[in-house]
């Protein structure tokens, strides 16, 4: 095609295998990502055909794709007056969360938040950190972590792997 976007597709499986589509071939390759877990490191993955793919780009496009269905306890409490709530996340991404309050609160679009759960991972890893809310739907919360690196690695574990 002669195109020299660099936008790949990536389908991630439950075994965090993802699967790549050169861009510059059209071949399909398999990685695993679960073991690049040191964000620090530039890692690469070359096509039998000599493209390159950039572990960064395979994230961003994780990122931007997947989300996952859950159903974790938790609870939020609002920056603004202190006030505490119980919720339930129901689903999750790289970049945010969607949750449900247990009772009706009068919580904003543009609120900050500071929300605490616990992954059912092996690690039980406590999520503590900030969102912004979104969007609000009755009951259902949409928000965006402030800071998505802070549970970066966590997260790509636990979205493929659980
Ligand atoms: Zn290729």
């Amino acid at each position: 095609m002669g195109s020299n976007s660099k936008t790949q597709r990536v389908f991630a499986n439950r075994q965090g295998e993802v699967t790549l589509v050169c861009p510059n071939c059209s071949n399909a390759k398999s990685i695993n990502i679960a073991k690049y877990r040191s964000a620090e490191i530039q890692i690469q993955a070359r096509c039998g055909c000599g493209y390159i793919f950039e572990i960064d780009d395979i994230r961003n496009n994780l990122r931007k794709f997947y989300r996952k269905k859950t159903n974790l306890n938790g609870t939020y409490l609002r920056v603004r007056d202190e006030t505490k709530g119980v919720m339930k996340v129901v689903d999750l991404s790289y970049t945010g969360i969607r949750f449900k309050m247990e009772k009706e609160d009068d919580i904003e679009t543009g609120e900050i938040l500071g929300v605490r759960f616990i992954l059912n991972n092996e690690k039980k890893t406590e999520v503590n950190t900030s969102v912004v809310v979104k969007n609000k739907q009755g009951y259902l919360i949409g928000a965006e972590f402030c800071n998505s690196q802070a549970y970066e690695m966590e997260l790509i574990d636990y979205l493929l792997l659980y």
